[in-house]
């Protein structure tokens, strides 16, 4: 068999061409630049309190930064520091609207746990009131698999499933990506959903197929890049707490 010597640059394009089929960006600063800026300096708060560049939807005291879907002020329950749904009041959105971000949630199904499948504890997070996280009790209660807690609901069901029992306040820490459209209309960007559900990797930069539609799954809709959270009332006095998002630029 002959060796053949290629160049080294030949070597390095071919492998390029067989190892990478796609562009690694370039970074435009040198190693170790000292005149890139710094990235800017946040207080991550701490177990029950927000980091400082956050927008705080709710501290434990008062639904202000809420409304109900119907715009009606928000007629959920606060009380002791969370919030909870008022069964069939309706859902609750946020007055602000967000694009892209970060965001962090705390919710607690009641208990006893009242009733089975798709009923003990269902809310959910609407991601731009078009994604459905589920949150329900799915500790003890077994539904299918893309109706549990963590799923994005009838699309995907979470990787695994790290529920606490009924009554323990869970963590929902998501990054969200919303979709694009180019000016036809055309989706030129897929959302994307990374959840960690009490601190374990449940979605792992999952792209939902379009909104949230009971037993469907339809197409993406045009719309604009910020729209408001919500949450779901589902007829259950799911509770809520320490809430917070950041938007990411
Ligand atoms: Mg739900």
């Amino acid at each position: 068999m002959k060796i053949q010597v290629l160049p080294l640059s030949l070597v390095a394009a071919s492998l390029a061409g067989v190892l990478f089929a796609v562009t690694v960006p370039t970074i435009p600063w040198k190693t170790g630049d000292r005149s890139r800026p710094l990235p800017p300096k946040v207080d991550p708060g701490g177990a029950t309190t927000a980091p400082s560049d956050a927008v705080v939807l709710f501290d434990g005291k008062d639904l202000s930064a809420w409304q109900q879907k119907n715009g009606q002020p928000a007629a959920w329950t606060v009380e002791n520091g969370y919030f909870a749904v008022k069964p069939r009041s309706g859902d609750l959105v946020t007055k602000q609207a967000f694009g892209d971000a970060q965001m962090h949630i705390e919710w607690a199904s009641p208990t006893p746990p009242r009733g089975k499948d798709q009923e003990p504890g269902n809310s959910g997070v609407y991601l731009q009131s078009l994604y459905e996280i589920q949150v329900l009790e799915s500790n003890q209660n077994v539904t299918y698999p893309d109706g549990q807690a963590g799923a994005i609901y009838c699309q995907y069901p979470p990787l695994v499933n790290p529920s606490r029992p009924a009554g323990e306040w869970q963590t929902y820490d998501i990054i969200f990506h919303g979709p694009r459209f180019d000016s036809a209309g055309q989706l030129t960007r897929l959302a994307t959903v990374t959840l960690l559900f009490n601190g374990v990797l449940a979605q792992d930069h999952t792209s939902p197929t379009g909104p949230t539609d009971y037993m469907k799954r339809p197409p993406y809709k045009p719309g604009p890049d910020k729209l408001p959270l919500l949450l779901q009332d589902h007829g259950q006095p799911v509770k809520y707490r320490n809430i917070w998002i950041r938007e990411l630029k």
